[in-house]
């Protein structure tokens, strides 16, 4: 409900820009949270600014989503894509023109909601100048992260530093799930507080719509045996895990089998190549004929294929929450997924769906072959996923929760704050 005592904070995402299209390269569950926990939050009364890199030209500086949410795009470096790697160095910027945007809107935030350890590290510079509160997410832990990957980029120690920084001085972490919380304790750090909010999804849009309906829309038969795969294309994501267990002779026998997998891609970035390596797999394999990639799945369809799916495949390395998770409970559909992370967290094994070990394609197969052969025993799984989702992952119960954490932190407003207009001023 709207309140007439609006506070003004400011969520920063500086790699992942809330008004960008979603699935592309790098833009994944950050954008999406930031972008829905800002709408949320403005329904719920808050005056809601989110800052993000401008990544190009073309990309208009200002784009309001509702009343009280708007994107503001800062120029920070070349206006073109930069990889995440590849950004701290045009942080300082970023953060004098955050200043400057605040000094000619005569706007300042009462706290900040900081997304991913580079937004971490403007977010504790804003603290130093402006006194400012600061809530972080990380949405991926460095400390994790490092340990799947065979390379590890030469920002690794700034961000590791960074994140242990921002653990121990931010007034609040926001973990995504208790599994994301036990890594910050074991692996960066045993000081900070810390409390669990997970993410959300839409549970209007996704859901509405029943399997024979999303086939008819399709052109998928009922008898096919679908099995969905949705997100970027990333090594970290698992896809040649699903690839190989469907491709296994487990699963290679059943005559209706279907694999999609949906997200990206940009040819000739990292995404386009992970891409390009998982299609010669699946050529490798000889599985052209029964599997479709349907490219970047934009908002109408997204639901549809979900509902569409007997099964969403979730074979991450490594997941710190896992929107998609959700996204496919929401729309009743059961999901394997890797024992990891934030999927320990959404998946209920045996009741919402499966979890298998990592890279483990035999366990996938087995998986994936247990819910194909038994449709009553994935309706079940199904509705109870739905369930799950109704009671702990709507977006707006994610808002509240955080709005109440704000609350906490701003009850006191400093001394030299006074209301001005529909914003909060500095003064002296
Ligand atoms: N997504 C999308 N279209 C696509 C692929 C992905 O809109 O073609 C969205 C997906 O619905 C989800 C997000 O991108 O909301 C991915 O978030 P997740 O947490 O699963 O993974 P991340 O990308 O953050 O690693």
């Amino acid at each position: 409900m709207a309140s007439t005592n609006k506070k003004h904070i400011a969520l920063i995402s500086v790699h992942g820009d809330p008004a960008i299209e979603i699935g592309k390269e790098e833009a994944g569950g950050q954008n999406v949270y930031v972008r829905q926990v800002g709408e949320a939050l403005a329904q719920q009364g808050w005056q809601v600014d989110m800052f993000t890199r401008k990544a190009s030209p073309n990309d208009p500086t200002i784009v309001n989503h509702a009343l009280n949410c708007r994107t503001i795009r800062l120029s920070a470096g070349p206006e073109e894509f930069v990889s995440r790697d590849n950004i701290f160095e045009y942080l300082p910027e970023f953060v004098e023109q955050l200043l400057k945007f605040q000094r000619q809107h005569n706007i300042t935030y009462s706290l900040v909601h900081t997304n991913y350890w580079l937004s971490a590290w403007v977010g504790m510079q804003l603290k130093k100048i402006q006194g400012v509160k600061q809530v972080h997410t990380y949405h991926s832990l460095g400390a994790v992260k490092y340990k799947s990957v065979t390379t590890v980029p030469i920002i690794a120690t700034t961000r590791l530093a960074t994140e242990k920084a921002v653990l121990e001085t931010a007034d609040r972490i926001v973990a995504t799930s208790p599994q994301e919380e036990e890594h910050m304790r074991m692996l960066v750090s045993q000081r900070g507080k810390i409390d669990v909010i997970p993410c959300g999804t839409d549970i209007q849009r996704f859901g509405g719509i029943t399997q024979e309906q999303a086939r008819t829309k399709l052109g998928i038969s009922p008898e096919s045996k679908v099995v969905l795969y949705v997100g970027r294309f990333d090594q970290r994501k698992g896809i040649e895990t699903l690839v190989r267990a469907v491709g296994s002779s487990q699963l290679r026998g059943n005559p209706n089998l279907k694999l999609i997998i949906g997200g990206g891609s940009r040819p000739g970035q990292s995404d386009g190549m992970e891409r390009d390596r998982i299609e010669s797999i699946v050529d490798e394999l000889g599985m052209r004929d029964f599997t479709t990639f349907p490219g970047r799945l934009g908002d109408p369809d997204l639901p549809i294929y979900y509902a569409a799916a007997d099964v969403s495949v979730v074979p991450s390395h490594y997941e710190p929450f896992g929107l998609v998770t959700i996204e496919a409970m929401a729309c009743g559909t059961p999901v394997v997924g890797s024992d990891v992370g934030g999927l320990q967290f959404t998946v209920v094994p045996e009741e919402t769906g499966l979890l298998c070990p990592p890279k483990d394609d035999v366990a996938f197969a087995e998986a994936i072959d247990r819910i194909l052969t038994n449709p009553e025993w994935r309706n079940q799984l199904g509705q109870n996923a739905r369930k799950r989702v109704e009671e702990m992952f709507s977006w707006d119960g994610v808002a509240s929760q955080l709005g109440e954490l704000y609350t906490k932190f701003m009850a006191q407003p400093p001394k030299n704050i006074r209301e001005s207009g529909s914003h909060l001023t500095l003064v002296g």
